[in-house]
């Protein structure tokens, strides 16, 4: 079958697994802002070498996990001091070259990052390695990296306005006309926590997506990532574009981020990709049947979402669907999908492994969306 597409990944933050895992028992919770100084704690310890080296730890990882191709979203751009390297895009050149040495094609979602909240805040002293000084400066990073690259069919390029923390009012814009005028797909996190909603509210005046839509950033190329708090409005507005979402549900559920909210999203058309994120845990299957498992255990009903097929409501096709070809629409690279002039990103599933045993035509969709496991990658010679 076509191999999934891993929609939404940081390679590097493989690195904290199961580092952030504890806390101090004087601290009365952790959530996803102390996970994230944790996460910055790392950012800041590598050099090209090193970055190149954890990377392909993950993507090598991710390839024997049954993914077939992904949508790094990088944000490590400068040295540890916070300066620029003789070449600005030493980082991104170091991540692509992992993904090309275990054969997983890679689209480079150039990460702008230039504040700390909402209203422009300057960035805090462990964010220094991720600044952009300008718009310009991300434009002509994408252009060139594009450039760069060209004579390898596996390797895209698409623009990524961090957040509505991350990038400045004015900036929004001028990166959706890049976006469109490259024909480059267009990726931002989008209302993974709540904190975020409310201070896009105290701000501007409007939730997340609604200003996004102020903007001329929806629209077909434009995929909101996580999308965990939405209205019923927003969910309207990403409609309307014919906008996608990425859905990170092993990270969202290590991360205390919130439920995706679906159901909803599904009724309205709303196309939903997949990406595993932080990589708590690299397994496509495990992605694709957590939309459905969460939403059970919140609705305490079962066969929550789903389409009808004769009568019958079934889940796990449009699960697949999440998995594969809607990842490739999201990443505009055509993956996911088995077909004329498509990417050739095949995945194998072995009918003899005993999670399988059983299996019949008729529930093969649901016995692999409910059963099957990712491969274990062989080791690597780091
Ligand atoms: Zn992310």
């Amino acid at each position: 079958m076509a191999a999934p597409v891993n929609a939404h990944s940081h390679a590097f933050q493989r690195d904290i697994r199961g580092r952030t895992q504890t806390r101090p028992t004087s601290r009365p919770g952790a959530d996803f802002w102390s996970w994230r100084h944790e996460m910055y704690a790392r950012a800041l310890s590598y050099d090209p070498d090193g970055l190149y080296r954890a990377s392909l730890a993950c993507f090598g990882e991710m390839r024997a996990a049954g993914w077939g191709s992904v949508g790094e979203f990088h944000y490590l751009h400068r040295d540890p001091d916070g300066h620029r390297y003789d070449d600005p895009l030493v980082l991104s050149d170091a991540v692509i070259e992992a993904a090309l040495a275990v054969h997983l094609p890679i689209c480079l979602l150039y990460v702008a990052y230039a504040t700390s909240d909402v209203d422009g805040a300057p960035l805090g002293p462990d964010q220094r390695r991720f600044r952009s000084d300008t718009l310009d400066e991300v434009v002509h990073a994408v252009e060139t990296l594009r450039q760069r690259w060209a004579h390898d069919p596996r390797v895209s390029v698409g623009v990524a306005p961090h957040s509505v923390r991350a990038v400045p009012e004015a900036w929004w814009t001028p990166l959706a006309e890049a976006a469109e005028a490259l024909d480059v797909p267009l990726h931002a996190h989008v209302s993974e926590q709540e904190r975020e909603v409310e201070r896009c509210v105290e701000v501007h005046g409007c939730r997340p997506v609604r200003f996004l839509a102020d903007r001329g950033v929806l629209s077909p190329r434009f995929t909101a990532v996580h999308a965990t708090h939405l209205s019923h409005r927003e969910i309207g507005l990403l409609a309307e574009a014919g906008a996608h979402v990425c859905a990170c549900p092993s990270t969202e559920r290590d991360l205390g981020d919130g439920v995706l909210p679906a159901r909803r999203l599904s009724a309205a058309g709303v196309p939903i990709c997949l990406g595993s994120d932080s990589h708590t845990l690299l397994d496509p299957w495990e992605e694709l049947r957590l939309p459905e498992y969460h939403l059970r255990l919140i609705e305490r009903r079962r066969i929550v979402l789903g389409e009808d097929q004769d009568g019958v409501t079934r889940w796990a096709p449009a699960a697949l669907r999440s998995a594969t070809r809607a990842g490739g629409d999201a990443l505009r690279t055509g993956a996911g999908r088995v077909d004329v002039g498509a990417p050739a990103d095949l995945v194998s599933i072995d009918l003899s492994h005993p999670a399988l045993r059983g299996w019949d035509r008729d529930h093969f969709a649901e016995i692999v969306a409910v059963a099957a496991r990712g491969g274990v990658a062989e080791p690597l010679a780091l």
